[in-house]
């Protein structure tokens, strides 16, 4: 199999790759530039998002009439492996999770209307999105059809909503979010997926539950619902295809995550090799008769050998 990229991606991921070099790894380098979970700035990060769109490198995953790059699969690894050098680089871009899939999920299944009002002010950066599906057990986790959060259809259009979720990512300061319910006991199609905006009563969070290390924007909350009422309009896809949009939305995050990660570890590997560089150095230093230029060689090699490097 042939994995040469075309001149085209090349050229793409080497923008992306200076992008980041230039404008995205001096903010990182200074923890003046975090906020309180150990994020980007929001304001910081206003400004290098309006670089990167100046650039022409913005929401990769999303069509081009919509203002994204409109690129396909393949394209999609290889822009998010290169944005993830920082971890900073796929915020900047507009494709971090949960915004990401969030996206992909609305462009691919939503009606036109949906997409106008939903999907357009996230490709835009004007708000950020949640996706709402976890629940404390015996509720929905590695199997959404466990679900206990309901949703009960009152008249014919609108439905109310009872329940309690957790680990819902950004969900503090989010404006637009994805919500998975049961709405019948069919085990096939008993989930339904909604569309609800942060300022319609019937919902509150409950906590923003700590984690290890950085945290997104927004957090990962624990979220209450009593009573929020979703309008017919505000459905995504057919009753009871809620389990068919979780598909549609995870399968493409099992590669983005996985495409995020890997461009994370090559920097970690690169950042160990500095250190080993400099250790080996230091090393040398005070014990004279090591040859500090071999060890170095010996560990590139075996990093070379494993062709990740
Ligand atoms: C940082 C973070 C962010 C998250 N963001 C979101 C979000 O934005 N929105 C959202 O809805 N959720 C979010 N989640 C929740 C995440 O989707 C769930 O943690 C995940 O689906 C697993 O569910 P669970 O934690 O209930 O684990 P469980 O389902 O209880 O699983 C616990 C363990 O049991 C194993 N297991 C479960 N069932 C079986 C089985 N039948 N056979 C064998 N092994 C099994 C699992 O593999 C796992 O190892 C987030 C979680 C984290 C940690």
């Amino acid at each position: 199999m042939d994995f040469t990229l075309s001149a085209e991606l090349e050229d793409l991921r080497l923008r992306v790759k200076t992008f980041v070099n230039d404008e995205i790894m001096p903010l990182e380098a200074d923890p003046a530039n975090f906020d309180d979970h150990e994020m980007i700035d929001e304001t910081l990060l206003a400004k290098v998002r309006e670089k990167a769109r100046f650039a022409g490198l913005w929401a990769p995953q999303m069509p081009t009439d919509r203002g994204g790059l409109g690129l396909n699969t393949v394209g999609m690894a290889v822009f998010y492996e290169e944005a993830a050098r920082s971890r900073f680089g796929p915020l900047t871009f507009n494709c971090s999770a949960p915004d990401d899939g969030n996206m992909i999920l609305l462009d691919r299944v939503g009606r036109e209307d949906q997409k106008d009002q939903w999907l357009q002010p996230i490709i835009d950066g004007k708000v950020r999105s949640s996706i709402v599906m976890t629940e404390p057990a015996p509720g929905s986790g590695s199997d959404p059809t466990m679900m206990l959060t309901r949703a009960e259809i009152q008249g014919n259009d609108k439905w109310v909503i009872n329940g309690r979720k957790w680990f819902i990512t950004g969900a503090e300061g989010a404006e637009h979010f994805i919500l998975l319910a049961r709405t019948s006991d069919d085990k096939r199609r008993s989930l339904t997926t909604f569309l609800f905006h942060k300022d319609q009563p019937g919902w509150r969070i409950i906590r923003r539950i700590p984690i290890m290390g950085p945290e997104e924007h927004g957090g990962h909350c624990e979220i209450e619902f009593d009573g929020l009422e979703i309008e017919d309009s505000n459905r995504l896809m057919e009753v009871g295809e809620g389990m068919k949009s979780v598909q549609i939305r995870l399968g493409v995050a099992r590669l983005t995550h996985c495409m995020r990660w890997l461009g994370m570890s090559k920097r970690a590997l690169e950042e160990c090799l500095d250190y080993v560089e400099d250790r080996v150095r230091i090393l040398a230093r005070h014990w004279p008769s090591m040859k500090a230029s071999n060890g170095c060689w010996v560990m590139r090699r075996w990093i070379s050998r494993s062709d990740v490097c």
